[in-house]
């Protein structure tokens, strides 16, 4: 098997998986338990904790372990929305945000909150000005995630919160940093609110992390007991935390001699599907190279994925999330349907092999010829 869709998920690393085994054995009881099976899980789990808030330089009060970052954007936006409601009604976010993000604003909108829509240039950089134009004494909320997950492109943070915070102090700034983790270094003193998820780390599925700094208030989505977790109530899953700290630890580590030889497998692959005619690259100098985006004009993105498949090698088409008919993060790139109507995601980790990806060329040029061949068939 040849996986190239890492943007989807990733395979859980042996030593996370071996912490959450040994965790699940044994410490069994419950953090929220006074006794010493309880107390012991809880040293367990606020040592993971720490762990998690010392790599990235923040309180472990302002850690909210979630699902998934589906719940931390949900908590990240609604939460924000619902405390600051009575200051304002408006929110900004990007053209180039997951599905999830407008799903929330879609459900925003509903009960009354305006949304705007920040456009961006033909690299996929926000447009600083339009930002500051969007910008409203009334907004309580910019979201724009770190890295777009069709493409790639990542966003300077620290310099939209700059902008942000100079056009109104008091607007507060989410970024959704769930392809960003584990593939460059990210800041959490950028923003006021983030979220993250640790599969796509090599960390397991059903966990997720919100960050929120503690000039913030959140109003709860969720109600029940437990005090440990306030915006998740309930018991703690302490064997996902503590896999969740390791695959942090390991994602965040090496960082840069990954995306060097991550960038070299993603520049043979531009090189060789450069010179399909009907083949175009969705990327640009703001892209980081473990995401790589390309159009095909003549054929369907379904068709060519699962003909892919048959040689057992997994591509994205748009997001694993979406089932749209076109990939916003194109249009939003481009503005052209055509272009944004037949995309493959193809993500890359240092897991992949030189080897795969020669394997992958080959059999993308097979594909490509026999569905060529199949789509003349059908003109003539
Ligand atoms: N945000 C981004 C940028 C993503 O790529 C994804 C996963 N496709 C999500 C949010 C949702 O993450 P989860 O599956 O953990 O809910």
């Amino acid at each position: 098997m040849i996986y190239l869709d890492y943007s989807a998920t990733t395979p859980v690393s042996y030593d996370v998986l071996e912490s959450y085994i040994r965790s699940t054995k044994d410490f069994m009881g419950n953090p929220n338990s006074l006794h010493s099976l309880g107390v012991k899980t809880k040293a367990l789990m606020n040592s993971a904790v720490k762990q998690i808030a010392d790599i990235f330089s923040i309180l472990e009060s302002e850690i909210t372990f979630t699902g998934g970052a589906t719940m931390s954007n949900n908590l990240a936006i609604i939460g924000t929305c619902l405390s600051y409601m009575k200051y304002g009604t408006h929110i900004v976010v990007s053209k180039l945000e997951h599905p999830s993000i407008y799903q929330i604003c879609h459900y925003l909108e509903g009960v009354g909150f305006e949304i705007s829509y920040v456009n961006n240039d033909e690299d996929g950089l926000i447009d600083f000005d339009d930002l500051k134009k969007k910008i409203r004494p009334d907004t309580v909320l910019v979201s724009i995630c770190a890295v777009n997950s069709e493409t790639g492109a990542r966003q300077p943070l620290k310099m939209l919160r700059q902008i942000i915070k100079k056009e109104n102090p008091q607007t507060f700034f989410h970024s959704d940093m769930t392809q960003a983790l584990g593939k460059v270094t990210v800041n959490f003193h950028d923003v006021d609110l983030a979220s993250a998820s640790a599969h796509k780390i090599y960390g397991p599925k059903g966990i997720g992390l919100f960050y929120k700094n503690s000039r913030v208030n959140i109003t709860p989505l969720l109600y029940g007991s437990g005090h440990s977790n306030f915006l998740n109530p309930g018991t703690p899953p302490v064997p996902l935390i503590v896999a969740f700290a390791k695959a942090i630890r390991l994602a965040t580590t090496d960082l840069d001699k990954r995306e060097n030889f991550i960038r070299r497998l993603n520049d043979k692959i531009v090189d060789e599907l450069k010179k399909y005619e009907d083949v175009c690259i969705n990327h640009s100098k703001i892209c980081i190279p473990h995401i790589l985006n390309i159009s095909l004009f003549n054929i369907k993105a379904e068709t060519f994925l699962h003909a892919l498949e048959e040689y057992e090698i997994y591509v994205s088409t748009n997001t694993a999330c979406s089932s749209g008919e076109f990939s916003t993060s194109v249009m939003a790139f481009y503005n052209d349907k055509r272009r944004a109507s037949s995309t493959l995601r193809i993500s890359i980790s240092h897991l992949t092999t030189t080897d795969e990806i020669n394997k992958f060329l080959a059999c993308f040029h097979l594909v490509h010829q026999k569905l060529s061949l199949v789509k003349k068939e059908d003109v003539e």
